[in-house]
């Protein structure tokens, strides 16, 4: 079995999510800060997929004997063509705010009906599995953009994304409720099962 799991983020919040997803499989689950890891990867990828993938195989090359895991998520809007995609981080510049990015893609959909504006958070988890290669896995949360933005939790663009079966935004939910469907999670318990099948938590 490989000695740690490493997950390529310095968020905190996505470490929680990771941790208690993946608790109880034997290896202890570090950050890169926690691993003394540190890398600026470009993410040239077109998709979700190769960006963590980049992410991953990078990191791979500064601690091999390890399994590194990376992730590269964003929010797809049908009308759209699916902007902002993978370029959801960068949408309107890297500095600009939210507020900002969300009221000019309320604009972009003003007077577009409920039912086409169906959008979803998309997440790629990419892992290197010493001698294995790389796996990733997909995880997505529908939904639809909202007419307003509403909510104070989670980041990025929950206040405009709206789920159907709570009739609120993505902001207006408990970490722990966003995280029990999220993109995320989904990504992270199907890699759990793939990593299982691999029998790289196998003592
Ligand atoms: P990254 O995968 O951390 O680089 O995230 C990419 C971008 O996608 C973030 O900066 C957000 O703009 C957006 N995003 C990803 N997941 C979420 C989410 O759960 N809520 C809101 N925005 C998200």
């Amino acid at each position: 079995m490989a000695a740690r799991i490493i997950f390529a983020t310095g968020n905190e919040n996505k470490m929680k999510e990771i941790r208690e997803i993946l608790s109880g499989c034997g290896a202890p689950v570090l950050s890169m800060k926690e691993a003394g890891l540190s890398a600026d990867v470009v993410e040239d990828g077109q998709t979700f997929e190769e960006n963590a993938r980049i992410k991953a195989g990078e990191i791979a090359k500064l601690a091999p004997q390890d399994i590194i895991l990376a992730d590269d998520s964003g929010l797809e809007i049908d009308y759209l063509n699916k902007e902002p995609g993978i370029y959801s981080a960068r949408y309107l510049g890297e500095d600009t705010s939210y507020e900002v990015k969300n009221q000019a893609l309320l604009y972009r959909l003003a007077g577009v009906e409920k039912k086409r504006r169906t959008a979803r958070f998309v997440c790629a988890i990419a892992a290197a599995v010493p001698g294995q290669g790389i796996v990733t896995t997909r995880g997505t949360v529908e939904g639809y953009i909202g007419f307003q933005p509403a909510g104070e939790n989670g980041f990025g663009y929950d206040p405009i994304f709206y789920v159907d079966e709570y009739g609120c935004s993505t902001a207006q939910l408990a970490m722990e409720q966003k995280n029990a469907f999220s993109h995320r999670g989904n990504a992270l318990r199907a890699m759990k099962k793939e990593l299982d099948k691999r029998g790289v938590f196998e003592k």
